[in-house]
């Protein structure tokens, strides 16, 4: 034996390999049903193209970005304010990636073809699964083109290089890129749900009305995405709270005096900045009437709700796809873990949760598309986004434990994406109104807009008499709606109940004819019915 020989401690064995370079979209039946199912199937070249890129590059490029934290820097080496951050080149070629491939941009440069929408919505699923800090910025940018469009001037202006498919991190003014990204500040220190106490002022520079001028005085407590081109913020005017877009560059190419305070240190959604701002004498232009603020923002808060529901479905989808890499690869007590029955069923009802997210958020994502041209659709989205995103977020968080936990101790190892995902899962539930905001949010477009209500009962009912346990959950809860009494102090149960019965829905509509995805139906069915009927036989899912 050599010396060298004696000491070989050990040789590696039984261990998985690094899922990498794999096509996450042709891999994904479920994703590939949906975009068909939901009317973006014309646009399936388009996306089945992002699937090596979202299952390689950007699952490469995202752990770059997460180890290199984006770095604020107030002062050149001259002492002049410059309030920039600066990003690792991996963020911007993420940045790039998504928006070359349609993730803020694909619904609006094909608005006129039915399920674009839909098609944008696969493309966000699939750019959310291996990164998801640079989704603040790409659905920012998506979001706020119906904001945008309340205002001719900005429509002629700025939503040509918004919904550019160019990227261009550079910080020069907004006129002299290709491209543009937008950010978002309604947030302040004194209310983040109740932004009728935003205290920021506006002041008129000239006559003031839609379109005009303002100077902008105060300060936004979370304003992510710092280097975006332009915001949307609000702000109070004489005439109430008022909706406002602020470039980061005053049309003389100088620098808008919004003072970077600093940026936050967060639990995870590291490759993103967030920032504290202060506003001192900011321009902005006014967006539509003073007074309007809010209801002219909510265009832009709804699609990033949804936004918050197809990322969560993304990090689920993602966290379940690594979870069966590794169980398949290493083995224990002399079978493989995938092999193991206690561990079929925890990834039976992974993978069963991951298609439930997945069917919820791609039915949202049609509704959204379709909400122009059909009134129904338009209720259906208004009610079930609130829904889903309180659902489904919250459901990311023990999803993604339970993900971990198939990995053993190297699913909470940093080397491994899952401890990011944990970390990144809890966000999506907080932002854009946080879990009790939604189940008001519910309840408040139940009350004011009947509509909403009928079509949500219509989607419940659209699958009568196809499983007996979930038609006598919708019967429960048609009762449940009716019944006035404690309605907000009930709302987060009932808002659970309706999610879990929508997506049942979902999932049996992909149970017509012939799919695989039946068993999948009724599983989620029996579990759903389960809630309101604890005597059944329980299969419930991680609960
Ligand atoms: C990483 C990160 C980035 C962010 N980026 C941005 C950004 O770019 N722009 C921006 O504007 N904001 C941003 N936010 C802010 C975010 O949207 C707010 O934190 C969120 O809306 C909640 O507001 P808040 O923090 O003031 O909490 P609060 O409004 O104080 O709410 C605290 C809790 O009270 C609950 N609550 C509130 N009202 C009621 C009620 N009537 N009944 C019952 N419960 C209630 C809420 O659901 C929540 O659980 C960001 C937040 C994070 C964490």
């Amino acid at each position: 034996m050599s010396l060298a020989d004696r000491f070989i401690t050990h040789t590696v064995e039984n261990q998985a390999t690094p899922l990498a370079d794999y096509d996450a979209f042709a891999t994904d039946p479920a994703l590939q049903e949906a975009l068909q199912r939901e009317g973006g199937g014309w646009a399936r070249d388009q996306v089945a193209a992002y699937g090596p890129i979202a299952g390689g590059e950007l699952l490469h490029l995202g752990f770059q970005a997460n180890e290199h934290k984006p770095v604020f820097k107030p002062f050149d080496r001259y002492g002049h304010r410059i309030d920039q951050v600066e990003f690792h080149p991996s963020y911007h070629r993420i940045m790039e990636l998504g928006v070359r491939h349609g993730v803020p941009n694909f619904a609006w440069r094909h608005a006129d073809r039915p399920g674009a929408n839909v098609a944008r919505a696969a493309l966000a699923y699939l750019h959310m699964q291996p990164e998801q800090g640079n989704n603040c910025p790409l659905t920012m940018t998506y979001a706020c083109v119906p904001t945008l469009r309340k205002q001719a001037e900005l429509v002629r202006d700025w939503l040509p290089r918004v919904t550019a498919s160019e990227y261009d991190g550079r910080p020069v003014p907004a006129w002299h890129k290709a491209g543009n990204t937008i950010g978002m500040g309604m947030t302040e220190k004194q209310g983040g749900s109740d932004v009728r106490s935003n205290r920021t002022r506006a002041h008129p520079v000239g006559s003031g009305g839609p379109g005009q001028l303002y100077e902008l005085v105060g300060h936004k407590f979370f304003f992510s995405a710092p280097m975006s081109d332009a915001f949307l913020v609000l702000a109070q005017a004489a005439g109430g709270l008022s909706c406002f877009l602020l470039p980061r560059h005053l049309p003389d190419g100088s620098l808008n005096p919004v003072r970077i305070q600093r940026l936050k240190d967060k639990l995870g959604d590291w490759s993103n900045a967030s920032s504290e701002v202060e506003f001192h004498g900011a321009a902005a232009w006014l967006i539509g009437e003073e007074g309007r603020g809010v209801a002219n923002i909510l265009e832009m808060v709804a699609l990033t709700r949804q936004d918050c529901l197809i990322g969560s479905a993304g990090i689920m989808r993602q966290a379940l796809v690594q979870a069966i890499h590794h169980v398949r690869g290493r083995r224990a007590f002399g079978k493989r873990l995938s092999e193991q029955a206690l561990m079929k069923n925890v990834l039976a009802d992974l993978a069963l949760e991951s298609e439930a997210a997945l069917a919820l958020a791609m039915r949202v994502a049609r509704a959204v598309g379709a909400s122009d041209s059909d009134p129904t659709e338009a209720a259906f989205a208004r009610i079930a986004t609130a829904i889903g995103k309180y659902q489904v977020c919250k459901r990311c968080v023990p999803m993604v434990n339970e993900a971990q936990e198939c990995l053993g101790g190297l699913g909470y190892v940093e080397e491994n994406i899952l401890p990011r995902l944990y970390r990144q899962a809890p966000l999506n539930s907080i932002w854009e109104g946080s879990g009790n905001i939604q189940c008001l949010d519910l309840l408040r477009a139940l009350q004011r807009e009947p509509a909403t209500g009928q079509a949500l009962l219509a989607e419940l009912r659209s699958v009568a008499g196809e499983h007996r346990l979930l038609d006598g959950e919708t019967r429960s809860i048609e009762q449940a709606l009716t019944d006035s009494g404690h309605l907000e102090t009930r709302a987060r149960h009932l808002t659970g109940r309706i999610a879990l019965a929508l997506q049942a829905v979902q999932l049996l509509r992909t149970g017509h004819g012939a799919s695989p995805s039946c068993s999948s139906a009724l599983a989620w069915a029996a579990s759903t019915a389960s809630i309101s009927a604890p005597c059944l036989p329980p299969r419930r899912l991680m609960r």
